[in-house]
């Protein structure tokens, strides 16, 4: 058997599960996935993260955890996991063509951002449509941005945002935020930031670049909201896709786990998950490590 256990994705929980599996003597693969180091690869300055007492940038965290894990000897390799079969002395983690046996896996694929499904969406992404302030806020110098959510990443996309931008609107569909009170704080004594209330987009208007956000009131009134970027903080889905119909998952997609008494095991033995493509509750960096520890550490006990 090529490996003890291969991890599937490159966040914080499989960084974690690689450096406490290699720690124990396993022979350990990192596969990558399409967006190596994950979510936190696109946040700026991540301040909850124990152990930097100045912050850290969330790429540069992901960058270090990669560091650490290499240097205790785990294999790293990039690229898609298409599917996990199982054999009948392990499984065989596929990406495309190519089969990579092992006798354990850890998922740890993480979530990718939603979209709103709306017109012109798709159409204008990359021109005034974004998923990412970090990466495109700068593009839109001095002028009038819109951001789409309630939660944290809004919020914190709205209050980076402000550095470049001449005017942010928060578009909310209902009229309190979800964000922690710290975040909400930030938003409302920043005079750049105007809220939205009780607002949901209909459509992304522009032909060769956006013009404006049509958005629809709760009394059902259409307004266009004048702006040149957009920028969409809706949430995550787990990116479990291609577990579907091989491994329970809860109809959110999150994977289920506590199997045969086992924190991580999902519901096929010798496959266990951990991070954002379980947690449905805290969705944090801290917290994804220590269950990519715990899972490395089931594995250890269940291998034998
Ligand atoms: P979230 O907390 O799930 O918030 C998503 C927001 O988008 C909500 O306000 C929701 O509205 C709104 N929304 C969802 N679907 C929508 C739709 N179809 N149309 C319009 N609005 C929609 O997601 P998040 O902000 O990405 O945060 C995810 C997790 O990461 C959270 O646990 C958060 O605390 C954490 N996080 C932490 C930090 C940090 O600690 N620095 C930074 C970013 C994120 P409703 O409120 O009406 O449901």
């Amino acid at each position: 058997m090529k490996y003890d256990v291969v991890i599937v994705g490159s966040g914080p929980a499989g960084w974690t599960a690689g450096i406490y599996a290699v720690r124990a003597d396993l022979k350990v693969l990192v596969v990558e996935g399409d967006q190596p180091g994950g979510q936190l690869t696109i946040t700026t300055k991540v301040d909850n993260y124990p152990g930097f007492s100045e912050g850290i940038n969330g790429p540069e965290l992901m960058e270090v955890m990669k560091k650490q894990a290499v240097n205790l000897g785990v294999e790293v390799k990039g690229g898609l996991v298409s599917g996990i079969e199982k054999t009948e002395s392990g499984f065989v983690v596929k990406m495309g063509r190519e089969g990579i046996e092992t006798r354990s896996v850890i998922v740890t694929t993480g979530a990718r951002a939603r979209w709103l499904g709306v017109p012109g969406e798709k159409e204008l992404m990359g021109k005034g449509v974004s998923g990412c302030a970090t990466c495109d806020g700068m593009f839109f110098k001095d002028k009038e941005v819109a951001v789409i959510g309630g939660g944290d990443s809004a919020v914190e996309e709205a209050t980076f945002l402000t550095r470049f931008c001449k005017k942010v609107y928060i578009v909310h569909r209902r009229d309190s935020l979800r964000a922690t009170a710290s975040e909400q704080k930030r938003v409302f004594s920043n005079k750049k930031i105007e809220m939205v209330w009780n607002s949901q987009v209909k459509e992304f208007v522009g032909k060769e670049r956006l013009e404006g956000v049509k958005i629809v009131d709760k009394d059902g009134k259409e307004s266009l909201l004048k702006v040149e970027g957009a920028f969409v903080a809706i949430g995550r889905d787990p990116a479990t896709e291609f577990l579907e119909g091989k491994v329970e998952l809860f109809e959110s997609g999150h994977i289920k786990v506590g199997f045969l008494e086992r924190e991580t095991m999902t519901s096929v033995e010798g496959i266990f998950a951990a991070g954002d493509c379980v947690d449905q509750k805290f969705r944090q960096a801290v917290v994804s490590a220590g269950m990519g520890c715990k899972a490395a550490m089931e594995v250890e006990k269940w291998l034998g």
